[in-house]
């Protein structure tokens, strides 16, 4: 797609595909509602109706004919999604009336918008910014209430404000080293320069953890459950199931010799895979050594070790457990039976009294979203990760280094921290962003 700004009339079909009660055609661009005007037949003409209203009547084809009847809403320039003259036709949500309809605006001129090209043109014309139009993705995307409420807050720009706030913190560093620049003899006070600078560390690092917990929200964990035959892993499994809000009911697999779940647990949507039957136990790491540990450790997000509580311990090879180190949660299960061991790393839990699943459900949240504010902004893609990740870097280098480098350091920290929601990103850029978006958004 190139971005340069267009002036042509786009026009997609902005609901879901599939059948629905409603369906809509959302049509942007100068020729939006002389397009309006040749398709609807009601009582008033579109392009002589003021903005936000919307009106009843036809939808007519090329030769007159009914395409279907429904509601045309009508948006003017400035005042619209977009920002440019903008009409959507509700009609009827089957595929061939709204197939119909988009095509009988193709012909009268409009072009098929391409992903996420109706809120380009909203950023285009500076209606929101990018980490606006990031959150506008994630909203379409949200599959969890967690996610769609950070999604919710950053398309009303609480992430924007929360950078722009580290920025003026940044910038008025920069102001006092600049300034200190012609007078080298004094030097910037140590309140004025390193104190804001460890605290907008802090605030960076706060910001990067938000990122994991923003990508465990949209994206899903991946839960492995290992442990030696026996251990309670298919329990465990079905206990969470039950006890948590299931997204999907679980499937055996047939084909495949596991069993994957899907949930929400902590307002992550996870995948739990119960190894069983793969040779994913325990032993099987056991006899294939530490790469297939490894392997684990790189297909999971969090894994989970069961060993029965209620059996003499059998001792695990912690050499292997090694490359999952950060990954690895330590389960006693069984706990409603007399306990044989106990180990302070390892949570009892008990799949069939549900003992220990609230506090497994709070572990498993902490591991998952860390630390992170509720309330709070969260980066919502690796774009803004690795935009962070760099400011953070250069805002250290900053701590590090005398007044004049430390000033260059400073400003890259904020182009780096401008690229979040700023205007100065690259095509390249835009077009990664939109391109992720559906058709109609
Ligand atoms: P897996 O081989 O690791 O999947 O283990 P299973 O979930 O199939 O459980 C093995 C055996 O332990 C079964 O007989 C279960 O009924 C029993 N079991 C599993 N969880 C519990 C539990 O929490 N308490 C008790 N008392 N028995 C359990
Ligand atoms: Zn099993």
């Amino acid at each position: 797609m190139s971005l340069a700004l267009r002036s042509d009339t786009i026009a997609a079909i902005s609901s879901a595909q599939g059948l629905g009660a409603v369906g809509i055609v959302r049509v942007s661009g100068p020729r939006a509602h002389a397009v309006a005007d040749a398709v609807f037949r009601g009582r008033r003409v579109p392009s002589r109706t003021p903005g936000g209203r919307f009106l009843f009547g036809r939808f007519l084809d090329a030769a007159g004919n009914v395409i279907d009847e429904g509601l045309l809403l009508v948006f003017r320039a400035p005042h619209s999604y977009t920002g440019e003259d903008v009409v959507e036709f509700q009609a009827h949500g089957g595929p061939a009336v709204l197939a119909a309809l988009l095509a009988r605006t193709l012909e009268l001129g409009a072009r098929v918008a391409q992903p996420g090209e109706f809120t380009l043109r909203a950023y285009l014309a500076g209606r929101i910014d990018l980490a606006q139009a990031e959150a506008v993705g994630a909203l379409v995307n949200a599959q969890t209430d967690t996610a769609r409420r950070q999604a919710a807050m950053g398309l009303q720009g609480a992430l924007s404000r929360r950078v722009e706030a580290l920025s003026a913190q940044l910038t008025r560093v920069l102001a006092a080293v600049q300034a200190m620049l012609d007078y080298p003899e004094e030097g910037v006070p140590e309140e004025d320069r390193e104190r804001p600078l460890r605290a907008a560390v802090q605030d960076l690092e706060a910001l990067l953890h938000s990122a994991r917990a923003g990508r465990m929200a949209q994206r899903g964990a991946r839960l492995a459950l290992i442990g030696r035959p026996n251990a309670g892993k298919s329990s465990l499994l079905n206990a969470l199931l039950g006890y948590e809000r299931s997204i999907v009911t679980p499937v055996a697999g047939t084909t495949r010799d596991y069993l994957e779940a899907a949930l929400e647990l902590a307002g992550v949507p996870v995948t739990l895979i119960d190894t069983a039957g793969l040779r994913e136990t325990l032993d099987a790491i056991e006899a294939a050594g530490v790469s297939r540990a490894r392997e684990l450790a790189e297909n999971a997000d969090l894994v989970l070790l069961l060993e029965d509580g209620s059996q003499p311990r059998e001792p695990v090879d912690e050499a292997l457990l090694a490359p999952l180190e950060g990954r690895l949660l330590r389960l006693r299960t069984k706990a409603d039976l007399p306990a044989a061991w106990e180990d302070e790393r390892s949570l009892p839990v008990s799949a069939a009294s549900g003992l220990g699943l609230p506090e497994l459900r709070e572990a498993l949240r902490q591991r998952l979203l860390g630390d992170v504010a509720l309330a709070e902004a969260w980066l919502s893609s690796p774009r803004q990760a690795d935009a962070a990740e760099r400011a953070l870097a250069h805002v250290r280098a900053a701590l590090e280094l005398p007044d004049e480098l430390a000033s260059y350091e400073l400003e890259a920290a904020l182009e780096a921290l401008a690229e979040i929601h700023g205007r100065n990103v690259s095509e390249d850029v835009l077009d990664a962003i939109f391109s992720n978006f559906c058709v109609g958004k």
